[in-house]
């Protein structure tokens, strides 16, 4: 039975890297987030493809476990154009081409209503809320976001984040959203609208957590090879709420562990282009790497 209801983009990417170019890979933000989930729960997405969706792509989704009755096809499939210079932390947008992501209207099927752990993946912020006024009872609501939607729909964003138990956003977007540099100042302001922590990631660099009264500072994976960064926020995200739907732990200890678990399968992620690292990632890696990052932290 699904456990992680998860609603977000399933795109087509053509990503350009130091290290290569892709063209109409499988991405988008619930692709990498479910992907990432299903290594620790059973994730349902809640999505729109087009016409034009590779049949492969289905199978590789359903592979994993993923229930896609809450994917509908329509007209033609978000298109995201995207490419990273050697400082590969930033993404820098090429084209975004909503397509079928414009008129999409949010319907979670009738029996993934009840389901409790929630991840709103980077989509529009006004199909983020119409999820949440759809769901029933939820016990854990994850919030991701990022720059187009802060520049284009910020209001609509705060009104989310006002739902939230946990805002995930990257340096740049928690500068952008608070207008200010600073990283602490920038949290503060999320907490205070409602969120009981924030994440903050900061790609190769790791990932700090804030909570009313404490921080948590994860280190990055020092990485040897990275190839494409693209959709290490969501697979961090995915793994995160995974995890806690797994361990049904809401503690902030255990909020810990999910944020390590959540940087592993991400590290994971950029060492391929698109999703290729994940198709062939095993439970055994995920927890090789885990037991890496607590060596790294000890002293
Ligand atoms: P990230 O984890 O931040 O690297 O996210 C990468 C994914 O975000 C790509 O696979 C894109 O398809 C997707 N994406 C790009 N732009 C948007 C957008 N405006 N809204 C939602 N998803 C997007």
């Amino acid at each position: 039975m699904e456990d992680t209801l998860i609603i977000g983009t399933v795109a087509l990417d053509t990503i350009e890297t130091p290290f290569g170019r892709v063209e109409r890979a499988l991405g988008g933000s619930a692709t990498y987030a479910s992907f990432a989930a299903s290594f620790f729960s059973k994730p349902a997405l809640v999505s729109v493809i087009g016409h034009d969706f590779p049949k492969e792509y289905i199978k590789l989704l359903k592979g994993r476990g993923i229930s896609l009755e809450g994917v509908k096809i329509e007209d033609k499939t978000f298109h995201w154009e995207g490419f990273y210079e050697y400082d590969m932390n930033e993404a820098k947008t090429r084209k975004t081409e909503l397509n079928s992501l414009e008129n999409f209207k949010v319907k979670v099927p009738e029996r993934h209503k009840s389901i409790k752990y929630i991840f709103l993946a980077n989509i529009d912020p006004e199909q983020q809320h119409e999820t949440l006024r759809q769901m029933r009872k939820p016990e854990l609501v994850v919030l991701d976001t990022m720059n187009f939607w802060i520049s284009s729909k910020k209001d609509q964003l705060i009104e989310v984040i006002k739902k939230a138990d946990i805002l995930l956003l990257n340096d740049g977007e928690a500068r952008q959203l608070f207008g200010t540099s600073s990283l602490v100042k920038a949290a503060n302001g999320a907490l205070k609208l409602g969120p009981n922590a924030v994440i903050i990631k900061k790609g190769e660099h790791g990932a700090l957590m804030f909570t009313k009264n404490k921080h948590f500072s994860a280190p990055g994976y020092p990485l040897e090879n990275i190839k494409d960064p693209t959709g290490c926020g969501d697979s961090f995200g995915g793994a995160f709420i995974g995890y806690l739907a797994k361990t049904k732990d809401l503690s902030e200890q255990n909020f810990r562990k999910a944020v390590v678990y959540g940087s592993v399968v991400a590290s994971h992620n950029a060492e391929e282009f698109g999703p290729d690292r994940l198709k062939k990632l095993s439970m055994s890696d995920i927890e090789k790497r885990y037991k890496e990052f607590q060596d790294i932290r000890e002293f």
